[in-house]
């Protein structure tokens, strides 16, 4: 437990590998920058280069600013971050198409679309909104249980001419486990046979009281497909925002989470970072998961480069080491050397959880077959 490879000791210190190579050869230690040293030469070597020793524990790679609490003086209103979510085929995709569609701009029409996970929406009050375009519970789920809370806002799709069903219940549950208001979008009320009153009064069963059976849960009538009350519903959202008073600092080092990422044959290793707070700018460096970088370029959802990133954008970020997981947090620090320390000790641990992993449970194997 107490080596380390040459090459992660050069990458810690900042220093070229062949240099401790070197160092070491003349110390009378043959070895290859992927060979193992012990602590006693790990520290030899690092006064040598003239630096500090500092043993890395939890605390000091816990770069996690739960507890760094912003001046609430320096919060400014953000914008909500909405998941979509219901049963299949009652218009998930196509509502979110449809709100995409209203909002993207003249130049861009017909054009091919940025896909990045996540995009904004003005609301007819010129507020913005941001919606996570990966619906379905598995990303909800599996982002919460990954320790990323990042909606604020559930939107339950549920279509008029079916009412509910078993997941649109299940959405109802995810949202109130995670504690997270619901606005309800009663879809395809164009088609015959739609039946509003029945879905606002099966929700009643499930403790979603509506506006109109005296509960404060909104609802809102819409058609994905012939774009009727859109307007109404994206209203919804921004009072439901207005009443969480949704805020962060804008004007501090950025945090974000990771809503997708890949490896781009172009462009290498890209994540659709969703910023917390702060404004992460083109040059800053951070560690994103097990990743360290420095931000190389931003596009925004319509493909655009910008310069910075503020609160509840969704952005694309170029300049990864590797491919981060959806969920990570990406955190804005000072410097390379730290970056790099704090992306080595994730990887370790990473790596320790991996070898150290229980068998899947039946009750998983189960539902994987299924
Ligand atoms: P998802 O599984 O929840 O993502 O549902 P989709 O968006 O894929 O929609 C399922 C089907 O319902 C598709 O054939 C859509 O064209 C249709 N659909 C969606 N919204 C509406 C609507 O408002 N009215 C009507 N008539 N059909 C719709
Ligand atoms: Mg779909």
């Amino acid at each position: 437990p107490d080596t380390i490879t040459v090459q992660e000791l050069a990458n810690r210190m900042a220093e070229k590998g062949a240099d401790l190579v070197k160092a070491l050869f003349k110390m009378g230690m043959p070895v290859t920058v992927n060979q193992t040293i012990d602590q006693d030469t790990a520290e030899l070597l690092v006064t040598e280069f003239g630096h500090e020793i500092k043993r890395v524990s939890e605390a000091d790679v816990d770069i996690r600013h739960d507890k760094d609490v912003d001046d609430p003086a320096a919060l400014k209103p953000r914008a909500p971050v909405v998941t979509i979510m219901g049963h299949v085929d009652h218009g998930k995709t196509s509502l979110l198409d449809a709100l995409r569609g209203a909002n993207v701009q003249a130049g861009e029409a017909g054009g091919i679309t940025q896909h990045i996970g996540a995009y904004q929406v003005k609301t007819p009050d010129g507020s913005l909104v941001t919606f996570l375009d990966t619906p379905g519970h598995e990303a909800f789920t599996e982002m919460r249980a990954r320790g990323a809370n990042v909606t604020d806002i559930v939107i339950l799709v549920v279509a008029a001419d079916d009412g509910l069903k078993p997941q649109s219940i299940e959405a109802i549950n995810h949202a109130k486990a995670a504690g997270v208001p619901i606005v309800v979008a009663i879809n395809k009320v164009d088609k015959e046979g739609a039946n509003p009153q029945r879905v606002r009064e099966r929700l009643l069963e499930h403790e979603v009281i509506v506006e109109e059976m005296g509960g404060d849960v909104q609802n809102v009538e819409v058609s994905a497909l012939k774009k009727t009350g859109l307007d109404k519903l994206l209203d919804a959202i921004a009072l439901q925002a207005e009443i969480m008073e949704l805020k962060a600092n804008p004007d501090r080092a950025a945090e974000g989470t990771v809503v997708e990422a890949k490896l781009d044959k172009g462009r290498g290793p890209v994540a659709t970072i969703l910023i917390r707070r702060g404004t992460l700018k083109v040059g800053d460096i951070f560690v994103c998961g097990a990743e360290s970088g420095r931000v190389r370029a931003l596009v925004d959802d319509h493909g655009k480069q910008i310069k910075q990133a503020g609160p509840s954008m969704p952005v694309e970020v170029l300049g990864l080491g590797g491919v981060p997981m959806a969920g990570d947090t990406l955190t804005v620090v000072e410097n390379e050397a730290r970056a790099r320390e704090v992306a080595a000790y994730r990887q370790e641990q990473a790596l320790k959880k991996r070898t150290a992993q229980a068998p899947v449970s039946l009750e998983g194997m189960f539902s994987a077959l299924a």
